[in-house]
């Protein structure tokens, strides 16, 4: 008899390495290899206590100092490793079938690359470091023999819209008769809010999603629609679309995920309550089904179901989205840095909601020489996102809140 799989959590402290953690127990389907986590010592020591994992991984040196002299009275058998280096370590290893790639932002792109060029089965959470990577991650997914499972709630709505015969990485929907993708968007925690008044508010305000529970960055993504940004981004690089053929309509809801349109008017929508475990489920199951722990819809009593279009003035962020995929990976890796400098700032309190589209797109405009530089490997991403980051940064000097 085949002994179960092994899986690796990047992330395993956060909302999605979390969810995936409950779904693993109602599961039962997989062993835990390794859990890894930035700097949460207290989360990491009670999922080692309940997963006794081979490996546990802070990032952070002091963390990992902490966890080491903690771990032998609570799972004497798990190995305590530190630093960037060690996630690539973890998922490398032969004893590890799948990967839930679930770190937020660029730190996960070594890890996640990682897994995708040892062939491994690879549950995608983190948007950041395919956007970043986009064309090198799809070829390493398609000549390792990786299988890409997206996590991330839209994508995975329409992979399951998706005939089986086109599933592979890249190619997903181009060579079908699809017509176009509907990405599903809630418009966040301001919505109906006149941009005018955006100036002031907060980051608490910020990250109150009215339906989705989620990390602290994403849910200011949410907030600004720069999610909405990079999921148009990361649905051109997962099913080899053009930005054309990938729209965006808000559903305030958040019950249909997605949608896929073909060529003879027929429309196929995933349907679910907005839980991450929905779609964790699916992709640790794929291809079968296992129940998922979230809640079963119920069409009578849900809301009316709206749709509208997105209004690009209110959310800048979603328009510089769609103008950074048209101008090619060298603008991805630049709007996704300048955003993740942004946001830090804003959550520090160091500037306004609405001066985060202004900081994206002025690193943008500033950054825009170079837009031909080369993008062959790791290290050119990792240099473009650098000269970015600093870009944004020098740029913030002029803005921060005195
Ligand atoms: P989170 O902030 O809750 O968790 C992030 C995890 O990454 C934590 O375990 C943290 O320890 C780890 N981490 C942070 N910085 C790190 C670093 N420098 N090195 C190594 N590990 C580090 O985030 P989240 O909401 O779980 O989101 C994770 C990813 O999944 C993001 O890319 C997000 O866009 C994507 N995603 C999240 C949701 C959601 O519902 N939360 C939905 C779709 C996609
Ligand atoms: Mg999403």
């Amino acid at each position: 008899m085949r002994s179960r799989p092994s899986i690796v959590l990047l992330g395993s402290t956060g909302s999605v390495g979390q969810s995936t953690l409950d779904v693993l127990a109602c599961h039962g389907s997989h062993r835990v290899f390794a859990l890894t986590a930035n700097r949460n010592v207290s989360l990491m020591l009670e999922q080692c206590e309940q997963w006794r994992p081979t490996c546990a991984v802070m990032v952070d040196e002091e963390a990992a100092r902490q966890l080491r002299e903690a771990m032998p009275s609570v799972s004497p058998e798990t190995r305590v490793l530190s630093g960037a280096a060690a996630l690539v370590e973890v998922v490398t290893e032969a004893a590890v079938d799948t990967v839930l790639a679930a770190i937020v932002g660029a730190a996960g792109l070594p890890s996640a690359l990682a897994a995708a060029k040892s062939g491994k089965k690879l549950l995608l959470a983190n948007k950041e470091a395919l956007i970043m990577a986009g064309p090198l991650f799809m070829a390493a997914v398609r000549d390792h023999g990786a299988v890409l499972l997206p996590i991330d709630s839209e994508h995975n709505a329409v992979f399951q819209c998706l005939p089986e015969s086109n599933r592979l990485p890249g190619r997903m929907a181009a060579s079908t008769d699809v017509r176009r993708i509907i990405l599903t968007a809630s418009g966040g925690p301001f919505l109906d809010r006149p941009a005018e008044m955006l100036g002031e508010v907060t980051a608490a305000e910020a990250c109150r999603h009215p339906n989705w529970s989620m990390g602290q960055k994403i849910s200011v993504d949410s907030a600004t629609m720069m999610n909405k940004g990079l999921e148009l981004i990361e649905a051109c690089y997962l099913f080899g679309l053009p930005p054309e053929q990938v729209d965006v309509l808000i559903h305030p809801q958040s019950i249909v995920h997605s949608l896929v349109e073909y060529c003879d008017g027929s429309m196929l929508a995933q349907l679910g309550s907005p839980d991450m475990r929905v779609p964790i489920a699916h992709a640790l199951a794929w291809p079968e089904r296992r129940p998922s722990g979230a809640d079963f819809l119920d069409l009578v009593s849900s809301a009316d179901l709206q749709f509208r279009h997105p209004d690009t003035e209110q959310f800048p962020c979603l328009r510089l989205g769609r103008e950074a995929v048209r101008a090619g990976p060298v603008s991805v890796i630049r709007l996704n840095a300048a955003n993740e400098v942004a946001v830090a700032a804003f959550l520090g309190g160091a500037i306004g909601f609405m001066d985060i589209p202004v900081i994206i797109a002025r690193t943008l405009e500033a950054a825009e020489n170079g837009s031909a530089d080369p993008v062959e490997g790791l290290d050119d991403v990792l240099s473009i996102d650098r000269r970015a980051r600093e870009l944004a940064n020098e740029l913030l000097i002029g803005i921060v809140r005195s």
